[in-house]
């Protein structure tokens, strides 16, 4: 069998960013109990791994102890969440991932200058549940184009969308082209709203997925930006899986199938990815084909409350970096299992960003 892997796949910089400070916290804080607001990031291993190192996660600030210590997840916390843990005198380590902190400083922007603000994006996920929280009164939420002919428009001169880090490009560009027609005059937000990663991985997928004949996504089922993988997966004609791991491959899958195409979303562990190539190479034999698209050198600093309580606590902040070396720890992985594979540059193009300090 031909394996292709998709290049970029797996954790993005906010991803790594806020396991980082998960991780951190763990070496510091000796017997403090470290509580997360939210599944620190979309992924039952990675929740379930912090779980087992003693960290508890919280759906609530009323179950966090006074004095403790909390971390609000990547996906962002609106204020109220952030003045209910000032109440209760926590010590709140935010490891919202800068580019959701980018869309919540663009509504409380135009919220302030008596703008209506249109957000596409899932109603119930974390991250519009935050952003709407920054200015309930201005913020409609639109999911889908029949959402359109239900929105209070007061002055349609004064109007923005803005969108989900994660969404469906194409699916994202449906509901804003309908926006558009009901709201020539409506402004756009000054960049895109969805993140590098996001773009992608969907870009990957799209450009590799005509070339196989079924396309495995390792990511959980409530992770956003995987399942976008797989709709776009079916939506151009290869048929698709989103799987946690290994465990929950069907063999049957795979009758008649010479080619297929495995990828990660961006809150997936590697570890998750060799599994599975490990499962397809016992099984069907053949190589591993690494396709790189993107090159992706973005980088978010640790957050100032957390580098402060490091400082406190004797710790170099600037000593711990984070590392983001995914291609070649897989290809080293691949050697060590004498697994044949080779790396294929498909129009390689670096991501624009560099470090973001989060500070
Ligand atoms: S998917 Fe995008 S917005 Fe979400 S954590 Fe990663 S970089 Fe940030």
């Amino acid at each position: 069998m031909k394996i292709l892997l998709a290049n970029p796949r797996g954790f993005c910089a906010g991803v790594y960013m806020a396991i980082d400070v998960v991780d951190q916290l763990l070496d510091i804080c000796g017997a403090d109990k470290v509580f997360v607001y939210h599944e620190i990031v979309h992924n039952r291993h990675v929740v379930d791994r912090f779980r087992n190192r003693g960290v508890t996660f919280v759906e609530s600030i009323a179950e966090v102890p006074r004095d403790s210590i909390v971390v609000f997840s990547a996906h962002g916390v609106s204020p109220a969440v952030r003045s209910e843990a000032r109440a209760k005198n926590l010590t709140a380590i935010d490891a919202t991932c800068p580019l959701v902190m980018k869309v919540h400083a663009e509504a409380i922007r135009f919220a302030k200058r008596g703008w209506q603000i249109l957000l596409v994006g899932h109603r119930n996920h974390q991250e519009v549940v935050g952003t709407l929280g920054e200015a309930p009164e201005a913020i409609q939420v639109v999911e889908k184009p029949e959402d359109i002919p239900n929105l209070k428009i007061i002055d349609a001169e004064k109007l923005i969308y803005l969108t989900q880090t994660t969404l469906s490009l194409d699916d994202a560009n449906i509901i804003i082209k309908a926006l558009k027609k009901a709201f020539p005059k409506m402004h756009e937000p000054p960049s895109s709203d969805i993140c590098y990663a996001t773009t992608n991985r969907q870009t990957a997928v799209r450009a590799i997925a005509p070339e196989a004949e079924f396309v495995l996504v390792v990511g959980s089922k409530n992770s956003s930006n995987s399942v976008r993988l797989t709709e776009i997966s079916e939506n151009d004609g290869t048929p698709s899986r989103l799987i946690d791991d290994k465990s929950e491959i069907d063999p049957d899958w795979f009758v008649g199938v010479n080619t297929v195409l495995v990828t990660s979303g961006a809150s997936v562990p590697e570890d998750l990815v060799h599994g599975v190539l490990e499962w397809l190479i016992d099984r069907f034999g053949g190589e591993v084909e690494q396709r790189d698209v993107y090159d992706e050198r973005v980088e978010f600093g640790l957050p100032g409350t957390l580098r402060e309580l490091m400082r406190n606590r004797g710790v170099d902040p600037d000593s711990r970096r984070i590392r983001i070396d995914r291609e070649a720890d897989t290809t080293a992985w691949l050697e060590r299992k004498h697994i044949p594979n080779r790396t294929v540059q498909v129009s390689i193009r670096e991501t624009e960003g560099g470090h973001q300090p989060h500070d």
